[in-house]
């Protein structure tokens, strides 16, 4: 290796290495495998800064080799866990591994080829990231994913393309080509490929932090609907029509009282996976407080919304909630109300839909109460029941 790459390689590296670690910090398992990757790439290319007795000595042409191949293990294990793919191709990796050191100590102690040592340990690095291009092609939906997997496309093939390059050169007699000029420039592409690659990683994984505390501060963790933040971004992107459906679990204090606030949180999980399941494609659910849940439905009427608002209903009702340590059926009362051609906020939806829910605890609780809009009826569609509108009943 030409020196001015001496130091410059195991320096870039071992600041992945930390920068990697850094972000480990943030429960990112792959970012523990690229700080391990570089950091066994750093050791590697620190080698030539070593005296010449341990360079020159077989056993360090093995452990270079050794080095690079588990800093393109760790690498490839990074990629894998960033797709949620870690086990993904696990034998064929580590039978790539140890054929590799196989091949490398036969080259270096057998045959004494350093030819053989080159293409076997260069090709092999680039060959361990092609399971991993193979199980990334179909999770390629972030711009910086396609990127990530072009550059390690390049990284593969300019490894493996680099190994043979040499190994023809050596092979043809020639080492000094290796100390000229296009010897230096090659190196050079390989370095900042490297560091692009490991830039492209780090955004990856950055990016997906950032995208998962976004996802957090939209989503209510006992339910796994939206949260009342959510709800409202929700609201905000869509157009002014359709339905809103609030529900409310029926005398939910007492389960708490009863059965203990661990039950109570079961329940309201239990009705967040009964609405998620119930939720129709372009529909909107969240809890907006307590034991309340929203949903809104784009598009909808009155009497889409309250048909779902009754499927939730009877399954929330027929529900077995002993598992949890409940010991009786539950029941929620839900107000329906749509979107009426005076309203001029979200808000006036939402206090009909609110006051449609008062008048079903009103009415006796385990019911759902239908905003009809013009006629100022609310209307319980199961019971056929028509209820006048009392402010009473609102407030
Ligand atoms: P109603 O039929 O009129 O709705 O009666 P209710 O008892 O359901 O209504 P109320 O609003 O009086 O009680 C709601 C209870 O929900 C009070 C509160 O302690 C409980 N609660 C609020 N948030 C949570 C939570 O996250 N987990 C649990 N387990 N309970 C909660
Ligand atoms: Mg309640
Ligand atoms: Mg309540």
């Amino acid at each position: 290796m030409d020196s001015p790459f001496a130091f410059l390689l195991p320096a870039y590296m071992a600041i992945f290495t930390i920068v990697f670690g850094l972000v480990w910090r943030w429960y990112r398992r792959s970012a523990f495998w690229w700080a391990f990757g570089f950091l066994w790439g750093a050791i590697g290319f620190a080698m030539p800064l070593l005296p010449q007795s341990v360079q020159n000595d077989p056993l360090g042409y093995l452990a270079a080799d050794g080095c690079f191949v588990l800093s393109f293990l760790g690498y490839s294990q990074g990629l894998l866990h960033h797709i949620g793919k870690p086990h993904r191709h696990r034998i064929v990796r580590l039978a790539i591994a140890t054929a590799t050191m196989a091949v490398c100590g036969y080259a270096i102690y057998g045959a004494e080829s350093t030819p053989l040592q080159y293409v076997t340990s260069d090709v092999s690095c680039g060959l361990l990231l092609l399971p991993v291009l193979i199980a990334m092609r179909r999770h390629l939906t972030l711009r910086i994913d396609r990127v990530l997997f072009a550059i390690t496309a390049l990284v593969a093939l300019e490894t493996a393309g680099r190994g043979v390059f040499v190994t023809l050169v050596l092979l043809a007699g020639h080492p000094e080509y290796l100390r000229t000029i296009y010897g230096f420039e090659m190196q050079s592409v390989a370095a900042i490929l490297g560091m692009v690659w490991g830039l492209a990683a780090l955004a990856a994984i950055l990016l997906d932090v950032v995208a998962g505390y976004a996802r957090d501060a939209i989503t209510d963790p006992l339910s796994g609907l939206l949260n009342r933040r959510g709800f409202e971004q929700a609201l905000a992107a869509v157009p002014p029509q359709g339905c809103m459906i609030i529900g409310d679990i029926d005398h939910f204090k007492r389960v708490n009282d009863r059965f203990g606030h661990l039950a109570g949180d079961g329940v309201i999980a239990g009705l967040g996976a009964i609405i998620a399941t119930a939720l129709p494609p372009g529909g909107s659910a969240a809890r907006t407080g307590g034991e309340e849940f929203a949903i809104f439905l784009p598009d909808a009427s009155a009497a889409e919304g309250t048909r779902l608002a009754t499927s939730i209903r009877q399954h929330f009702a027929a529900a077995d909630w002993r598992e949890i340590g409940v010991a009786t059926p539950l029941t929620a009362s839900f107000g329906v109300a749509a979107i009426e051609a005076g309203d001029r906020a979200f808000q006036d939806l939402t206090a009909r839909a609110d006051a449609a829910l008062y008048a079903a605890k009103d009415a006796g609780r385990n019911r759902i109460v239908t905003h009809e809009p013009q006629t100022g009826v609310r209307f319980m569609p199961e019971t056929g029941f028509p209820l006048l509108l009392r402010a009473a009943a609102a407030g």
